[in-house]
């Protein structure tokens, strides 16, 4: 029973094709042309797997192969969508993965005793409309209509919206929802996004934990001043204000929080943003990050009692809103075992990591028992067009998924 390096190549580049750009690296938002057209394609290969197709509310993606039993399935897969001049791996390994693992099962005639499905999760990117994790999250039961109408991207239209005009059902997003044991297990194929497995030589990571972000958008209101004619004494500068949150956001992280803590602001938007006015409005974005709870709500109080000074220090008005607040997410041991145990028996070289990214199994945790493996990024770079994993590294990745899922799918009894 073998993975066919060649499958994953053609499924590979297939995929690469839709929102591809010429100087590498791809475009690929949620629910664009680019993503419908890839939704697509997946359908197709699904149609010829002889799997059965079901797309919910929010558009995830699911094709089922039968088991001998009508139980909890085993899910496995990721994502389709990108970010803006993203790469060609992050969440697609996961999916071809999980195709090359049907086939393999097909070749062979292997009728597992639960369904094993593949799925392909919505707007996993927060690129277009400013939430992460989105697919999944409808699965857990963590999205209503209201949010949808709330998430919006940069042309004003909601998600809302845009689920309606593809043709997807936002008013019925609740019947997106999964009910606790409906699903056995969760596992997903995906590249580490970073440089540990790489520096250390290691083809596989076992993923124990997933940090979560919690997400401020920040606006700084100051007052636009002619820059000659306003001394420096009486101006209300809002870059200003907003380049000391930034330095203070770098020194909670280092310094002040935990550990593992990171914390980043990504964005910066100055108005007017003239050489010759002093800057009257900042909006910018701060990502915090953490495997453990406590330290990342040391962090996310001392980001908001910054807020608060600067404010009153610099006579600016510093509004902000929470975007995202979820909490670190263990996975489960199950799982962790069976991967651990089965990267031993392959005698793949492994190490058990957390992950520093968020993905869809953090909230398929909730309702599942939940796990991943990471493959090696070159050079660690990821949400790049230079973003790059070895195919040997995808065989291999794909390998070990195949065998844990079989085990998986193999299990008679229930956990809840
Ligand atoms: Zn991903």
């Amino acid at each position: 029973m073998q993975v066919n390096r060649q499958r994953l190549e053609k499924d590979f580049n297939n995929i690469a094709q839709f929102g591809s750009l010429e100087k590498g690296g791809v475009t690929r938002l949620a629910f664009t042309p680019e993503d419908m057209k890839v939704r697509e394609y997946l359908k197709e290969v699904m149609e010829e797997l002889g799997l059965t197709i079901s797309i919910d509310a929010f558009g995830n993606m699911r094709g089922r192969r039968d088991g001998r039993e009508n139980l909890p399935p085993v899910i496995i897969g990721s994502h389709l969508d990108t970010v803006p001049e993203g790469g060609h791996f992050d969440g697609v390994v996961g999916v071809i993965g999980a195709l090359e693992v049907i086939r393999v099962l097909n070749e062979n005639n292997i009728i597992t005793k639960r369904p094993v499905e593949v799925i392909n999760f919505s707007c996993e990117e927060s690129s277009r409309f400013g939430g992460a994790t989105l697919g999944s999250k409808a699965m857990a039961g963590k999205i209503g209509i209201d949010d949808l109408k709330k998430y919006k991207d940069k042309a004003g239209i909601s998600l809302y919206e845009e689920l309606e005009s593809k043709g997807f059902r936002p008013n019925d997003i609740a019947s997106a929802q999964i009910g606790t044991g409906d699903i056995y297990a969760f596992v997903e194929l995906h590249i580490e996004q970073g440089p540990v497995l790489e520096a250390n030589n290691i083809p596989i990571g076992i993923v124990t934990s997933i940090a979560a972000p919690t997400r401020f958008k920040v606006i700084i209101e100051g007052r636009a001043d002619h820059s000659g004619n306003t001394p420096m004494g009486l101006r209300k500068d809002a870059l200003a204000a907003a380049s000391e949150l930034v330095l203070g956001v770098e020194k909670i992280a280092r310094e002040e929080a935990g550990e593992n803590t990171v914390g980043t602001v990504g964005y910066l938007y100055v108005q007017p943003g003239a050489m010759n006015v002093v800057p009257g409005k900042v909006e910018l974005g701060i990502d915090i990050r953490d495997i453990n709870s406590e330290d990342k709500l040391k962090a996310v109080d001392a980001v908001k009692r910054l807020m608060g000074e600067i404010a009153a220090t610099r006579g600016v008005k510093v509004d902000y809103e929470i975007l995202t607040h979820d909490e670190p997410v263990s996975l489960a041991e199950k799982v962790i075992n069976t991967i651990e145990v089965t990267a031993q028996e392959k005698d793949i070289p492994y190490i058990k990591m957390p992950s520093g990214a968020g993905h869809d199994a953090m909230h398929m945790a909730d309702i599942a028992q939940a796990g991943m493996i990471f493959i090696p990024s070159i050079n660690g770079i990821s949400h790049n067009i230079a973003e790059n994993s070895k195919m040997e590294d995808i065989v291999q990745g794909t390998e070990l998924l195949l065998a844990v899922t079989i085990k998986l799918a193999q299990e008679g009894e229930m956990i809840k």
